[in-house]
């Protein structure tokens, strides 16, 4: 079989991986002129390590990912170190990463509110009944059963953080995988993300994928007799593939393959989602000196941003030749002012802010500065949304989708990218 698929991020590459080793001709295309898509990195000259443009880790229970590293043979170079996360409770930081840890955070209290947090959580990570959490919202089950206190304190800044607008909309099913499927070690690949997924890549080309970049597609199309023709920027070769997966975004496969009938379409345009911007800083000297590596911040600390990553209390600054990286990101609403704002003016807005996480902060500690930001950054779960989820095989026959918008009922991550990538190479190899 010819095929085609549309993406060289983690799960158009893992399905790649498979399609070839079934023995089908694969081709990547790819519109960057790197891989690894969401996931990927950069890196300065004088860095030995790369470093993602969204904050990424890996979670201890993330068994598709790293089952797929093993059968790689690269379980050496993942690194899974102990940082800390911490919460803030009267204007200081509690680590809040482990039960015990939860346990002796003073924001919940000591009586009857943190027995029933713990009684949530407890049940959260024992039930499998992701079906019957997801009729409700998470807003509506939490403060029934984890009470308003905890909710106030714990669960509703995560829910604004995370989703806007859209806080009060998104069902238990969400909250429910996200305590489910995470675990306190976090885990990082040697070299950062991006050199797994070059690793990755080579590795394909030298299993003869076709694997080509600055190839974004522009349509997809049936022709006569049912074979799809996939036009693109890459004019090599003849565009013409019995099968094609996507990988991209819901949104951009409708625009991609408008011949999809209208109650497909229709439902790839209901899916919502948020887009996230996020600035990278390289600073002289370490901003969090007790060490904290992520710092989850409730929007009504006043903070302009959700959330305050320090990289380099995570992977050493000596891999960064002594510069100190420092993540400030938000999940937004596509339109949101920081989408437009110049680079310039969100330090003006993010910066003066990090003199709350250390007083002796200036300016002058910033080296360098880069913004990313992307539309698609995390679907939005609502009520039943088990309903809403597209069938990998989509009405066309030969065309597939497998995105970040399919993973539920779990979250978004590179985990659940490998394995849907997996699912669908499985799918496109069985209507052989
Ligand atoms: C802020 C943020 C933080 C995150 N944190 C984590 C984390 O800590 N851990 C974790 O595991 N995951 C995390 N994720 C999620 C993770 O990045 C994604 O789940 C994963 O990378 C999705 O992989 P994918 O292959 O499905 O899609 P993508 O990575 O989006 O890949 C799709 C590819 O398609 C390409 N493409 C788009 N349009 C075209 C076109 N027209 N033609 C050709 N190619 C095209 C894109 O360039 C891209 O390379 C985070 C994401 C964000 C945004």
């Amino acid at each position: 079989m010819k095929i085609a698929i549309i993406g060289a991020g983690f799960g158009g590459m893992a399905a790649a991986y498979d399609l070839r080793r079934l023995g089908h001709d694969v081709t990547i295309l790819e519109s960057a002129d790197y891989v690894g898509g969401l996931a990927s990195g950069f890196k300065e000259p004088h860095w030995n390590w790369s470093v993602e443009k969204f904050y990424h880790h890996w979670f201890q229970s993330d068994k598709w990912m790293l089952g797929l590293i093993r059968e790689l043979g690269w379980m050496d170079k993942v690194r899974f170190p102990r940082p800390y996360t911490v919460l803030l409770h009267k204007g200081r930081w509690y680590p809040f990463d482990s039960i015990l840890k939860a346990l002796l955070f003073p924001g919940l209290g000591f009586g009857l509110n943190k027995v029933r947090f713990g009684f949530v959580g407890l049940f959260l990570r024992l039930t499998n009944n992701w079906k019957a959490l997801e009729r409700h919202t998470a807003n509506e089950w939490m403060i029934r059963w984890a009470g308003r206190h905890v909710y106030e304190k714990m669960w509703r800044p995560l829910l604004i953080g995370k989703f806007g607008p859209y806080y009060q909309d998104v069902n238990m099913a969400w909250m429910w995988a996200r305590l489910k499927a995470r675990s306190t070690r976090l885990g990082t690949f040697e070299g950062g993300f991006q050199s797994f997924a070059d690793l990755f890549a080579q590795r394909l080309r030298d299993m003869g994928v076709d694997l080509r970049l600055g190839a974004g597609v522009q349509s997809i199309r049936r022709q006569a007799d049912g074979r799809l023709i996939v036009e693109s920027a890459d004019r090599n070769g003849t565009p013409v593939y019995d099968q094609v997966l996507v990988t991209t975004s819901p949104a951009l496969l409708a625009k991609l393959c408008p011949e999809l009938p209208e109650t497909y379409l229709k439902g790839l345009l209901d899916l919502r989602s948020m887009g996230a911007v996020v600035m990278v800083l390289s600073l002289k000297h370490q901003l969090s000196t007790q060490g904290y590596y992520w710092f989850n911040l409730p929007k009504e600390a006043g903070y302009p941003f959700l959330a305050l990553v320090e990289h380099t209390n995570f992977i050493p600054p000596e891999e960064f030749g002594g510069d100190h990286i420092v993540y400030a990101g938000d999940y937004l609403e596509a339109g949101h002012e920081y989408f437009a704002l110049t680079d310039e003016q969100l330090v003006e807005r993010f910066t003066p802010s990090f003199k709350k996480i250390n007083p002796a902060f200036e300016q002058d500690w910033v080296k360098k500065v880069r913004v990313f930001r992307t539309n698609y950054a995390q679907p939005v779960p609502l009520v039943n949304h088990s309903k809403n989820i597209p069938p990998i095989q989509t009405p066309i026959e030969g065309l597939y989708f497998a995105s970040m918008s399919q993973v539920y009922p779990w979250d978004r991550g590179t985990n659940f990218a490998v394995e849907i990538g997996r699912r669908a190479a499985t799918l496109m190899h069985q209507a052989v």
